[in-house]
């Protein structure tokens, strides 16, 4: 029987969420096996996606997952900043801008005029930015969504104020590994593979299926290289741009790439409190 709330001296953990799916806290509780072990060794405090217990902070460690996208998430994130003692942004939404920075590359503003009867109760953003545009971030975890192990390589770091391990090379170096022939030379296969951190042990191309990026760009990434190959290949620069920008289009590497190849930049806004996605991103 554990003690009275009073005499818990775990750590404590709490994961929030700002615009994204879902997909990166559904990762924590994925951990399944390590799950009971993690509580026991934190308090999780503050997971509205599981429980409806909330413990005030301050917090030891913070996941956030999603991307600033309204005035209100401005004002929260920074609350979130200064009740953490070490935060962690998890996933291509808080690190990159996620998907919905596509809109950051056009008026967004046209989009909600489309897509709702009364835009005028949309009280958002122009731009969809990553945490560490807003706030000091102490470690990234990238990926749409991230690893499971990987994340519990990053608690586990956290919990006892290391730096973690998390590898930074690329899908294709994983492709070599377990003996994936490559796609880009046998199939003509359009693969972000070479330029891709690591992270699913190569699942796409495994199968068959290009690389589109969902982990980011990796530490060395040569994208311009990549670019020229897929030229070799007959996709014109219009299609590699494209092909660049998914749930990381505003990671810098892809972002620069996307240009690079004839892609719109992004807009400039004014006024908005954000940045363009990536400008600030580490
Ligand atoms: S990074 Fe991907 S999986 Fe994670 S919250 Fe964003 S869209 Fe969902
Ligand atoms: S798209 Fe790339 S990074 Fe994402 S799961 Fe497939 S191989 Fe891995």
């Amino acid at each position: 029987m554990t003690g009275p709330v009073e005499s818990d001296h775990r750590a404590t953990l709490a994961v929030w969420k700002f615009a994204s799916c879902d997909g990166c806290q559904l990762s924590l509780l994925d951990c399944e096996d390590e799950l009971l072990t993690l509580a026991g060794a934190v308090r999780i405090a503050h997971f509205t996606e599981m429980s409806r217990a909330t413990v005030s902070g301050p917090y030891d460690v913070s996941l956030v997952e999603g991307s600033i996208t309204t005035p209100a998430d401005v004002r929260r994130i920074k609350e979130v900043r200064n009740s953490s003692h070490r935060l962690v942004t998890i996933g291509a939404c808080a690190t990159a801008g996620g998907i919905q920075g596509l809109r950051n590359f056009a008026a967004s503003g046209e989009y909600a005029g489309t897509v709702y009867a009364h835009p005028e109760y949309i009280d958002s953003l122009e731009t969809s930015t990553p945490i560490s545009a807003h706030v000091e971030v102490d470690f990234e975890l990238h990926g749409c969504p991230i690893d499971r192990h990987q994340l519990l390589e990053v608690l586990t770091a956290s919990l006892v104020g290391r730096r973690p391990v998390i590898a930074g090379h690329s899908v294709c170096q994983e492709c070599k590994g377990r003996g994936t022939v490559c796609l880009l030379v046998s199939g003509n296969t359009a693969c972000l593979g070479p330029v891709t951190r690591t992270g699913c042990g190569a699942l796409c191309p495994a199968v068959g299926r290009g690389c589109f990026g969902c982990f980011g760009p990796a530490d060395t990434a040569n994208t311009s290289s990549l670019a020229a190959r897929l030229h070799d290949d007959g996709m014109a620069p219009v299609d590699v741009s494209r092909l660049f920008r998914t749930f990381n289009a505003g990671a810098p590497a892809f972002l620069e790439e996307s240009v690079a190849q004839g892609g719109s930049v992004p807009v400039p806004r004014g006024g908005t409190g954000a940045t363009a996605a990536g400008q600030e991103h580490r």
